[in-house]
């Protein structure tokens, strides 16, 4: 705690991975040689970094960029950038860490990175966005290579944003690499279903637990946080597999919609004109309506898939939910939900799938756009979300076994930590000491 002093969200993270590993340690005592586990913990490089940009009114400012490159065990550092006021070491360094046991479960080869700035990109130009992106590029490029580390995107960093970062380092390293950023558009080596990855990846998960019970998505209520990258995807995947998702948000409130939120005019609102989740409302008109800072997780559903940031649902959240019906929870953002939330959750027997393994699908995906990206090759959008949906049952079921195998049947948590950190320490183990 001393080395780390402040970063709550660090601690947070690391926490609950110890928690899992009691068991691991009994059955593989020399996991505790050679400081393994101390190591797994420490991120092999950290950076940070000036930001100095010009604003359209000829007004300097300065952000703080970050990349942490936590764990290469496994392969290049991957994992991806946000860009969010709120962001400081100690987030980076948790996503970072969670990060690493996620790329581990993927069975992909990834190791674990994030960055990203405390710059707002909330009502700024294109052109600001532009000159921020290039002048982070500019210190960030020397620290990347397909090689190396391979960024994403994250909260605040979406296709265009990737594609200024992209320019600025072809431009600094007079190469077309195209492997070392991925989220790219599809004219320039991005990967056909990378954008909808994570939401479909998540409704793919929840539907593998839900199908433990002899259930399905069909029929049934989901409400999901935020209405970015992760949440949209997830809506329409849900609305796939004959559910009905009713409710989204953004930090201004939520919106409910009881006949099922119209996703052309979701996407409409904040994909193209890029603007507050109050809008859907008011277009919409009858039948759908906004609450101004409301708490999603009000709304009475079934599936609850929180994908908007860390700890936004906590144990009255939780408690709400549960007395409300719901039977499975799927973590589309990263630590969406606190502790406590997941205890109670846990201890109602709910299904619960933790975000390392309910939300890879992304980082898969951006895996796949690096093996097309290495092989000069480009596939469809079927085969691309057919490998998807084979990856999120794997990583459904390895967790499935571990928490089996360790005499916790159905706790995701338990398996996912187990999973990735065992695939983890197997390799740095190999390595000696590293
Ligand atoms: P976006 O920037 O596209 O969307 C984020 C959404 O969450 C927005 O609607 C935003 O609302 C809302 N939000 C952010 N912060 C808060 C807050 N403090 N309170 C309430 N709402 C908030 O990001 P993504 O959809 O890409 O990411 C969402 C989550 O999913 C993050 O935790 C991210 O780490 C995780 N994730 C993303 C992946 C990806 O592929 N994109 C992969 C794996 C995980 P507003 O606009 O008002 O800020």
């Amino acid at each position: 705690l001393r080395r780390n002093a402040g970063e709550t969200e660090f601690h947070q993270a690391v926490e609950e991975v110890l928690e899992s590993l009691g068991l691991v340690v009994a059955k593989h005592p020399q996991y505790m040689d050679n400081a393994l586990i101390e190591r797994i913990c420490e991120p092999e490089r950290q950076i940070i970094f000036r930001v100095p940009w010009v604003d359209d009114k000829g007004q300097t400012h300065i952000n703080r960029g970050f990349r942490v490159q936590f764990n290469s065990a496994l392969g290049p550092y991957k994992g991806g950038l946000r860009f969010h006021p709120s962001v400081n070491v100690g987030i980076i360094k948790f996503l970072g860490f969670e990060q690493t046991f996620k790329n581990a479960l993927t069975g992909l080869p990834i190791g674990g990175g994030k960055g990203g700035s405390d710059f707002n990109p909330r009502d700024r130009s294109d052109g600001e966005i532009m000159r921020f992106c290039q002048s982070f590029m500019t210190e960030l490029y020397r620290h990347l290579g397909e090689y190396t580390d391979v960024p994403a995107g994250d909260i605040g960093v979406g296709a265009r944003e990737i594609g200024y970062l992209f320019g600025q380092y072809k431009r600094l390293t007079n190469r077309y690499e195209a492997g070392v950023l991925t989220g790219k558009g599809l004219i320039y080596g991005g990967s056909r279903a990378r954008t909808e990855a994570t939401g479909y990846g998540a409704v793919y998960f929840v539907d593998q637990m839900l199908k433990t019970r002899g259930e399905s998505l069909e029929g049934k209520r989901a409400v999901v946080s935020g209405s970015g990258n992760v949440a949209i995807f997830a809506i329409e995947k849900i609305k796939e597999f004959g559910g009905k998702a009713v409710a989204c948000s953004d930090s201004s409130g939520y919106i409910v919609d009881d006949e099922g939120i119209d996703l052309d005019l979701l996407k409409e609102i904040k994909l193209v004109r890029r603007e507050r989740i109050s809008e859907y409302a008011r277009l919409k008109g009858a039948g759908a309506y906004f609450v101004e800072q409301g708490v999603v997780w009000d709304v009475p559903c079934e599936v609850a898939l929180p994908s908007a940031t860390q700890n936004e649902l906590n144990g009255n959240d939780a408690a709400t939910l549960i007395r409300n019906g719901v039977v499975a929870v799927g973590e589309g953002a990263n630590m969406p939900c606190t502790p406590e939330a997941v205890r109670l959750f846990q201890n109602a027997n709910i299904l619960f799938g933790p975000a390392k393994a309910a939300n890879a699908g992304g980082v898969a995906t951006s895996a796949l756009e690096m093996q097309q990206n290495a092989s000069r090759d480009s596939w469809t959008f079927e085969e691309t979300e057919a490998r998807l949906a084979a990856i999120m049952r794997r990583i459904h079921d390895s967790c499935a076994e571990t928490a089996e195998e360790y005499g916790a049947p159905g706790n995701y948590v338990l398996g996912a930590n187990i999973t990735g950190f065992v695939r983890v320490a197997e390799a740095m183990e190999a390595m000696g000491v590293i």
